[in-house]
């Protein structure tokens, strides 16, 4: 990569400093980014500044036409922001990271950045309802086609793929039901039809899944769920290679502003350090849980992808390296009959946030999944009675319990 192409506020490695040996993700985590002020302090600097200043007037000049590696504005970068940026990408496997502000901000210049008027895009239909609202409403209005389709069938992929298209983006699993599409598959259908494919990786999380491995071109995250996992918050981030990041997505990211604040990226940074532990943790959990309830008998079905009644078990087990954190299942009863379970839990909170260390627990078709239409609501199988269960950092026996005495009290 020449020189210079770097963005504002990137520094070349260290030389002397790293190993010579490629480091766990594990080390990465924790050592990945840190670049120390003079002070040697051992905790990453949080550097809440908007601007920056030169030494001389040619300086600033050099700054801008990016010939030297000098910050110039908290928008472009800022050297918190960029310690987040290089230990997620680390992190992911990724050449290059982008933090954005929420996960939405992500998801949309993930995908504005790279579509015009005139083009197409492919997505699987189930999915975060901000983001269909993002492909269906707004995007439209700007000239861009947006096609939805059932994610786990293989011949409705490869018909809609027939056509040149620009980008794919599809939701593994998806939020709220747990959907599985196959990265590979639809990758290597959307590489034919000239797309970029991107996926959003928030449910699986940077440690259950790597896109990119799969043939998946471009990660985006809500860093708001596993990655801050302790709800305090907002942020995103997208990864990709040098092509993407630099010709079309870092021109959009810089002059739109959808730049995250310094102290959130501190916040988001240091959580790094501990989100393998976490994840894992609430992994096993929900995997305790999801078994615990797919016999029971006050419930329909559950999904999760870590139990074999999942209807795409077996690509889940190929591309994620569990279940994942979060459950959603459909109660015998009405939404009156959900409510009242809902309303008998002590330990399990109800909220519609997710990935969070307290387990949290939401009825999508009244809060997050509401902004859909009910047509659309029913074609992603999200019915009155259906719940989603976020798996926190509790011992397992408690949140059996509060469930146990929820159905029964
Ligand atoms: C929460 C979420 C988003 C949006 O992230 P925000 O940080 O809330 O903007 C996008 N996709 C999925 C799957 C999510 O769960």
């Amino acid at each position: 990569m020449s020189h210079a192409h770097r963005p504002w506020g990137y520094q070349p490695p260290e030389e002397g400093h790293s190993p010579d040996w490629k480091l766990h993700p594990q080390t990465e985590a924790i050592r990945a980014g840190t670049e120390r002020s003079g002070f040697g302090e051992t905790s990453e600097a949080m550097y809440l500044t908007s601007g920056f200043t030169y030494d001389n007037a040619e300086q600033a000049e050099h700054a801008f036409i990016d010939e030297v590696d000098h910050y110039v504005y908290s928008r472009f970068a800022n050297p918190t922001v960029a310690m987040f940026e290089k230990r997620l990408a680390a992190i992911e496997g990724a050449e290059f990271c982008v933090a954005t502000a929420s996960g939405m901000a992500a998801m949309f210049a993930s995908v504005a950045s790279i579509a015009s008027a005139g083009d197409r895009v492919v997505a699987s239909a189930s999915m975060f309802s901000s983001c269909h609202v993002v492909l269906t409403e707004i995007l439209p209005r700007w000239g861009i086609t947006v096609e939805l389709v059932k994610g786990n069938d293989e011949k409705t992929w490869a018909a809609a793929l027939t056509q040149p298209t620009k980008a794919v983006f599809i939701e593994t699993p998806s939020n709220p039901l747990l959907e599985i599409v196959d990265i590979k598959m639809v990758s290597d259908l959307a590489h034919k039809a000239g797309a970029i494919v991107i996926v959003d990786n928030v449910m699986a999380s940077p440690v259950l899944q790597k896109p990119l491995e799969l043939g998946a071109d471009v990660v985006m995250y809500s860093a708001t769920k596993h990655i801050d996992g302790q709800g305090r918050v907002l942020g995103g981030a997208v990864l990709g290679n040098f092509e993407y990041i630099y010709e079309h997505f870092l021109p959009f990211f810089r002059h739109t502003g959808p730049a995250i604040s310094p102290f959130n990226a501190w916040v988001l940074l240091k959580s790094l350090e501990t989100m393998e532990m976490r994840v894992q943790r609430m992994n096993s959990n929900a995997q305790e849980i999801a078994e615990y309830l797919d016999s029971h008998e006050n419930i329909n079905w559950v999904r999760y992808p870590g139990i074999g009644s999942h209807p795409q078990f077996k690509i889940a087990r190929s591309q994620m390296s569990g279940g994942g954190t979060t459950i959603s299942f459909e109660i015998k009863g009405d939404q009156k009959r959900t409510f009242e379970i809902m309303n008998k839990l002590h330990v399990i909170d109800i909220s519609n946030n997710l990935g969070d260390s307290k387990s949290l627990i939401t009825h999508p078709a009244s809060t997050t999944h509401r902004r859909l239409s009910p047509e659309v609501r029913a074609e992603m199988g999200i019915t009155e009675s259906v719940l989603r269960l976020s798996v926190g950092l509790e011992h397992p026996s408690d949140l059996l319990r509060d469930i146990d005495q929820a159905f029964t009290s």
